[in-house]
């Protein structure tokens, strides 16, 4: 079962803005619903300010019978003391924002990047954040994290008015991405 999610979060990975902002941002534009035991359902806005590229799949927004985490919901994560990176099963090697090479070992240095560590490129040997290694937009790192789950990878995007919304209620610019669903 593959599990993915779209996910926003202030392009200043270190920021964290007040999750009690961000949940308004969320009600107001009708993206979350009732909270459920550790998230929120969707609500009609979801379907309105999540936009999909080509044909809209059918989302299925109430959880299903069998227990399936399969089904359209919101979850709020952070705020995070350092910032965390989500990562998917489809996460390719991201690029270095130097020479672009592919850091074909990011794996292996990702441990030491939670003990705030910098990436290291093996070609050029520049050193930066992980944050800003170029992921195109496969993988996302935040104290805080808006998770909107079951929407995989380019499938579909957040509205201009969302985006500008939290841009508004943080006096910071959001960016997105898509990745695995995060555990706490
Ligand atoms: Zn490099």
């Amino acid at each position: 079962m593959t599990l993915s999610s779209l996910y926003l979060a202030p392009t200043d990975p270190q920021l964290q803005p007040a999750l009690r902002e961000i949940r308004q941002v969320l009600e107001e534009l009708q993206i979350i619903g009732p909270p459920l035991a550790a998230s929120f359902s969707a609500g009609d806005g979801f379907s309105r300010h999540v936009i999909y590229a080509g044909c809209a799949p059918h989302l299925v927004m109430q959880p299903p019978a069998d227990g399936s985490p399969q089904f359209c919901h919101v979850v709020l994560h952070g705020p995070f003391a350092r910032p965390r990176l989500v990562t998917g099963p489809n996460t390719v090697p991201p690029r270095c924002p130097t020479c672009r090479a592919r850091l074909q070992d990011w794996r292996d240095q990702r441990q030491a990047w939670d003990h705030d560590r910098p990436a290291r490129c093996a070609v050029c040997g520049h050193s930066c954040a992980p944050s800003a290694l170029d992921w195109r937009g496969h993988a996302i790192n935040g104290c805080v994290l808006v998770e909107l789950r079951n929407v995989f990878p380019g499938e579909a995007a957040p509205s201009d008015l969302l985006m500008q919304r939290l841009r508004e209620a943080t006096g910071s610019a959001w960016r997105y991405a898509w990745a695995g669903y995060l555990r706490e």
